[in-house]
């Protein structure tokens, strides 16, 4: 109930909050007006109104103000903010007025300042190596502010998880791919080499108890979701995140999710996964013999449309029996 108070006024605020943009039914991000955001970029939109239980709270992640959206309506617009005190207390006895100024509960908030201090690939220069490799990889232009590069990767781990590395002999840049909750709260980040460095992915995870699940914060839960192996590849599909080797633990229908695995027969991991992806009832992509690409990234570089993958994706796509039969003839390994 309150909730749709909420969300009505947070839609009277949006048009007076720079680059608002509605990430899912419960998420809504901005530029922060209390900090005035990052200076450095003014693309950056750091803030964010996110729900617990039936209210919305604010939260800006580059300078960590945290309130209410009580009070955050009453710093923007004192008027707008009598207006929503009248809404929120009508129909409600006077003897019984709701705790409205009550957080409930605050959620922890990591430092994230590392992160805004990296630059992102869109505001690298073309003649960048780091562009140039994101652009030779076909990423959609969209994402490239939510691609950041990492000159110095060791000591930026090192910065922020002490020791993760003894010493920093063999130091090289990598590209960061920041991993956010629905919150838009960073708890992990993965580090992908350019060169041939060793391992090529790396994920540091800020909070332990959190699964690798990459793009929760972009991800609309009310529609058909997409689950790939690695993050580069679901920047390639519409509503889609990536969950290597994770356990999805998503509040949403197995119908409702298509897994879409690498393009590797003949590995027994990911194959055994497969089959699990199958008995637990999620729909499942399964490669077409004709395609030799290894990954969604792959099609893409080979000169396939998003629209075509799209359509890869849709006709070769199957469920319970029919995916088992499939999934027989498919694999080239002995599971
Ligand atoms: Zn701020």
């Amino acid at each position: 109930m309150s909730s749709y108070i909420d969300l009505k006024f947070i839609n009277l605020l949006s048009s007076r909050l720079s680059k608002f943009k509605r990430k899912n039914d419960n998420l809504f991000n901005f530029r922060c007006p209390h900090c005035g955001d990052s200076q450095k970029n003014k693309s950056k939109a750091r803030a964010y109104f996110y729900r617990v239980k039936n209210d919305m709270f604010f939260k800006c992640h580059n300078c960590g103000m945290g309130q209410n959206l009580s009070n955050f309506i009453k710093f923007i617009d004192v008027k707008l903010y009598d207006e929503y005190i009248l809404e929120r207390y009508k129909g409600s006895s006077p003897s019984t007025p709701k705790p409205i100024f009550d957080i409930i509960k605050k959620p922890v908030f990591k430092e994230v300042n590392f992160i805004e201090e990296l630059t992102s690939i869109a505001e690298l220069s073309d003649k960048h190596p780091a562009k140039k490799y994101i652009i030779k990889r076909k990423i959609p232009e969209k994402f490239f502010d939510i691609l950041l590069f990492a000159p110095e990767f060791m000591s930026l781990v090192n910065s922020v998880k002490p020791n993760t590395f003894p010493n920093t002999k063999g130091e090289h840049p990598r590209l960061i791919i920041p991993f956010y909750d629905t919150t838009g709260n960073l708890f992990a980040f993965q580090g992908r080499a350019f060169g041939n460095e060793q391992p090529k992915y790396l994920t540091i995870k800020l909070d332990e108890t959190k699964e690798k699940i990459y793009g929760l914060e972009r991800i609309n839960f009310q529609k058909h979701i997409y689950i790939t192996e690695g993050p580069i590849d679901s920047l390639f599909i519409d509503n889609c995140l990536a969950a290597a080797g994770a356990d999805l633990i998503l509040k949403v229908k197995p119908s409702d999710v298509t897994y879409i695995f690498d393009n590797e027969p003949r590995n027994k991991e990911i194959v055994k996964r497969m089959y699990k992806i199958i008995e637990k009832n999620y729909n499942l992509f399964i490669w077409p013999d004709e395609i030799q690409s290894k990954d969604v990234n792959d099609l893409i570089i080979t000169g396939k449309t998003i629209a075509e993958i799209q359509t890869i994706i849709s006709t070769n796509t199957h469920t319970g029996l029919s995916a088992l039969t499939k999934l027989n003839t498919w694999k080239k390994c002995n599971i």
